[in-house]
């Protein structure tokens, strides 16, 4: 079952990896990051520099990564990916940076999972380009300086909130992604139907857009699935009521929640009478990490207004119980 999830997970990342758009023209949506972006990058070429550090947060699947290889097209230089938890020691991060040709662009995931030591090590390569490297041990320790080419690190985070502040100060350009909206992912959809080479009505991919929940990644895999139904129930082309039929199956609700966000929706209903309720008892509840709960579930549905923060806990909000058909409770 584990080679089978991998082989799973191979595929789905290479069906995403032969969706991404190449340059920021391609890239809808994000327009005043791309803005920002844009007038950067051109200084930068201009300067004949590397471009300034860019920090990327926000959910998951909003286009981060495609956005770190996009500026490393536009700046015609090649792009280096790693991670966070990937980076354990001082040593693996002084391996990667030396390997760096001038101008490069280096994207670490999930930055905020950096440990403390490698971080450190970071700050002097990210604002001097040079590493400080403590070499032998005890009395006769002594540390050497290793100049670095000119690079660019893109970080990306779904929670800003943990990235150190001495580490956020030396990015030059940080960027919030935001959900996208109806129409932009309907454009996402007829360009990946294109890409796909498959044939998509207005009002499908209109449909598709309205359940994904705001995300790229989530609209091209319904997107994907719908054609599998289009293929095997019909003629190839996608039309709306095989794409409504198809999502219903997948059990992605009118407003694109899933199975785990009526769990958690319904669970703060039944089990909490709606909140406030803390976020692990939630988690406990429904058995899911607080962490996934927090970085992927409930920001979409305070985005919607579904569920609120208080100082107390989560609270659901009334379009819940109209959503669900449950008689709001009286104040
Ligand atoms: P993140 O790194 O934020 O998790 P990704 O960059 O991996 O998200 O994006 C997920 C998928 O969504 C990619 O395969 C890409 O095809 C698609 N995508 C993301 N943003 C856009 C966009 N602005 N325009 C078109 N496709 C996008």
């Amino acid at each position: 079952e584990r080679i089978m999830d991998i082989e799973a997970q191979n595929q789905e990342e290479a069906f995403e990896f032969s969706l991404r758009p190449q340059n920021l023209n391609q890239y809808i949506g994000q327009d005043k990051v791309k803005e920002n972006l844009r007038v950067f990058i051109d200084a930068a070429k201009m300067r004949e520099e590397a471009l300034d550090h860019v920090l990327l947060y926000g959910p998951p699947g909003l286009g981060k990564t495609t956005l770190a290889a996009i500026i490393a097209n536009e700046m015609g230089v090649a792009l280096r990916t790693t991670s966070g938890p990937a980076i354990e020691r001082p040593g693996d991060l002084a391996a990667i940076l030396s390997a760096l040709q001038p101008g490069e662009v280096l994207f670490i995931d999930e930055i905020h999972r950096l440990p403390k030591s490698v971080e450190e090590v970071l700050y002097p390569a990210m604002e001097d380009f040079c590493l400080d490297i403590v070499i032998g041990k005890g009395p006769g320790a002594r540390s050497v300086r290793i100049d670095l080419p000119p690079f660019t690190l893109v970080g990306a985070t779904t929670r800003a909130g943990s990235v150190s502040a001495p580490l956020r100060d030396r990015f030059g350009v940080v960027s919030r992604l935001e959900y996208y909206t109806e129409i932009q992912l309907r454009e996402i959809v007829k360009r990946t139907s294109q890409v796909l080479d498959t044939e998509i009505d207005e009002h499908a991919a209109s449909e598709i857009a309205r359940r994904s929940r705001g995300t790229p990644r989530i609209a091209n895999r319904l997107l994907r699935r719908v054609r599998d139904f289009a293929q095997v129930r019909g003629n190839g082309n996608i039309v709306f009521e095989l794409a409504d039929y198809a999502l219903e199956l997948m059990q992605v609700d009118k407003v694109g929640l899933d199975q785990i966000d009526r769990k958690l929706l319904l669970g703060i209903i039944e089990k909490f009478k709606g909140g406030p309720v803390g976020l692990d008892t939630i988690a406990a509840t429904i058995g899911e990490e607080s962490g996934t709960i927090e970085d992927v579930y409930e920001p979409y549905l305070m985005q919607i207004g579904f569920m609120q923060r208080t100082p107390r806990g989560r609270i659901v909000t009334d379009h819940v119980y109209r959503h669900f058909n449950i008689e709001v409770p009286n104040p």
